[in-house]
């Protein structure tokens, strides 16, 4: 056993960690999305630079620093949308003090995406930590605030996982591995997806409207409409169980407030909910964006290999095999995703979905 059983998957980023506990810096970046390990990855990485054997895994060290019980290994816990300037500062406080038990105090900052205004505040105890102290701060992404933050640390890339490994990963917390390998297809190469994906019944028929969209572009104009009302459609359905998670959150803020007791503002709690609403409403756009470049990929894949695409129900799937398709329609398969992936990078602007995907959708129609 070590400190880095239960990280899933990530086995090179695991050695390069090993290697980085022997002389490690003040502080690490950890790029990558959601529901990859980096989470895990932090806890076992602070385990690992408080054991006095450099993980063993067994040590009061370790098993404290693995399930954040560790009074050297300090979490931030973000409780509005962004992470505060207060928070900031509470961080700094904790970075600048000697460690308690430890070699070391490690700080793990997650969802660094976030950070706002406080990212100044931050920088200079990122620059210079007295030397007992380690960071490990968390990304999705190195946003552009996030630069100056990212070239004082050593970055760590976290890539998505592969099916197997989330069928491994999701077999080990007990799940059938039939329903593990079939949910591992509409994950994405995430985790938090996967076990998500569990107990949303609807996915599987989410994934197949967005794969069959390309079989059913005709170029006009009608189709697009209809097909991308359904996929809009769909979208919102996702969002329902969430919906009525805040729905009783709500209702339950009455009934505190009603027997007197205190709670969170309503208003608060509301601009919350948007929030993540917001968020898996992103998404689920890029999931269905993602089985939507999947399906055409496999197009080009099939015409490499002479097959056909499929019938128009159901692409992907090889049910004859046809005459093997044309250099140009290779060629329009492989614009068609990358139309998709610019759609999918326009996602973190802002945009107007509903014409974001319309837009889509018409150039798409018009070159396959
Ligand atoms: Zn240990």
């Amino acid at each position: 056993m070590t400190v880095w059983d239960g990280v899933p998957g990530q086995a090179t980023v695991i050695a390069r960690l090993r290697e980085m506990v022997r002389r490690p810096v003040h502080a690490y970046l950890f790029v990558g999305p959601p529901g990859v390990g980096k989470e895990e990855a932090a806890r076992a990485f602070a385990a690992s630079l408080m054991c006095a054997e450099g993980g063993c895994g067994e040590c009061r060290e370790c098993r404290t620093a693995r399930s954040g019980r560790h009074p050297d290994l300090v979490e931030l816990q973000r409780s509005g949308a962004a992470i505060s300037v207060d928070q900031a500062r509470e961080v700094i406080g904790v970075a600048l003090r000697m460690p308690m038990q430890a070699r070391r105090t490690v700080v793990i900052l997650p969802d660094f995406h976030l950070v706002d205004e406080a990212a100044p505040a931050l920088l200079k105890t990122l620059e210079e930590p007295p030397p007992t102290t380690v960071f490990v701060v968390l990304t999705d992404t190195v946003t552009p605030h996030l630069v100056t933050v990212a070239s004082r640390c050593v970055e760590v890339a976290f890539g998505p996982l592969t099916p197997d490994q989330i069928v491994a990963a999701l077999t080990g917390e007990g799940v059938d591995t039939e329903v593990a390998t079939r949910v591992s297809r509409f994950a994405g190469g995430r985790l938090d997806r996967a076990r998500r994906s569990l107990v949303d019944v609807g996915i599987e028929a989410r994934h197949e409207l967005w794969a069959a969209v390309p079989g059913r572009l005709d170029g006009t104009g009608a189709t697009v409409a209809v097909v991308a009302r359904e996929l809009l459609g769909a979208v919102e359905e996702s969002l329902e169980p969430l919906v009525s998670a805040q729905d009783g959150e709500l209702s339950g803020l009455a009934e505190l407030s009603k027997a007197g007791r205190s709670s969170p503002s309503k208003t608060e709690v509301q601009q919350r909910h948007k929030r993540e609403l917001r968020r898996v409403r992103i998404e689920e756009l890029r999931f269905g964006l993602a089985t939507l470049a999947g399906a055409y990929r496999d197009r080009v894949v099939l015409a490499g290999a002479g097959g056909s695409p499929g019938s128009p129900g159901a692409p992907g799937s090889l049910v004859s095999p046809g005459p093997p398709r044309s250099r140009h329609s290779e060629a329009a398969a492989l614009g068609a995703v990358r139309l998709i992936d610019e759609a999918a990078a326009k996602l973190d602007r802002n945009p107007n979905e509903a014409l974001l995907l319309q837009d889509l959708l018409v150039r798409l129609s018009g070159m396959v």
